[in-house]
């Protein structure tokens, strides 16, 4: 069976590979399937918006399609920016900008818990779908720091290593990441349903 990622994105696709790429004869990202399409992510959870655009990207393909969503969510702001993260500062994907807004709106506040989030979802042409979820525990640093990873790595504090997500190795990073889980919690329910048809 072959599964479509909905998304272009090349690290996400190594990931899935390495967790998924047993379940499926062939993984492909939206533009190697030649399919131009962008779902309009009006969702107000993560899990909306990743079963949103999986269910389109199995409508038009016929094939199996895997969609995520994710997000930082941090406690003394409510749960901000949540599923605005990608676009907290006004331009979709602006990481420096919407880490420096994240600062900003952090100033004077001593309670700096945190969390990354991802719901992943799996529709299948059938309409039948599979979903998981996982989350990344942190604290919202002070002032950006490392280099490696994307998004707001460079502020988010991991109290048990000593260092941000930034810092880290992807292998590192992949082990406990929100994304990591929620596909490892997704592998879990593919692998069950399989055992229950044998
Ligand atoms: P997406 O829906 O997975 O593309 O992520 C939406 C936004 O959430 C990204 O643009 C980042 O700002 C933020 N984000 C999600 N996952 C991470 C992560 O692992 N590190 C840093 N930022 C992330």
């Amino acid at each position: 069976m072959k599964l479509i990622l909905a998304s272009n994105n090349a690290h996400k696709l190594r990931e899935i590979k390495e967790i998924l790429g047993d379940h499926f004869e062939q993984i492909l990202t939206l533009r190697e399937a030649g399919i131009e399409h962008e779902t309009i992510e009006d969702g107000t959870t993560f899990l909306e918006n990743a079963a949103k655009k999986a269910r389109e990207i199995a409508e038009i393909s016929g094939c199996c399609a895997l969609a995520d969503d994710s997000g930082l969510c941090v406690d003394a702001l409510g749960g901000a920016p949540g599923v605005y993260s990608a676009r907290y500062a006004g331009e979709h994907g602006d990481d420096e900008a919407n880490n420096a807004l994240l600062l900003k709106n952090m100033e004077g506040i001593q309670e700096r818990g945190a969390h990354f989030a991802c719901a992943i979802v799996l529709a299948r042409p059938d309409g039948t779908a599979l979903s998981a979820e996982g989350k990344f525990f942190g604290e919202i640093n002070h002032a950006p720091a490392g280099e490696n990873g994307f998004g707001y790595d460079p502020l988010f504090f991991l109290p048990e290593y000593g260092c941000t997500s930034a810092e880290l190795s992807p292998e590192e990073k992949n082990g406990i990441s929100h994304r990591g889980r929620a596909l490892r919690a997704l592998l879990e329910k593919l692998e069950e349903e399989n055992a229950a048809k044998l």
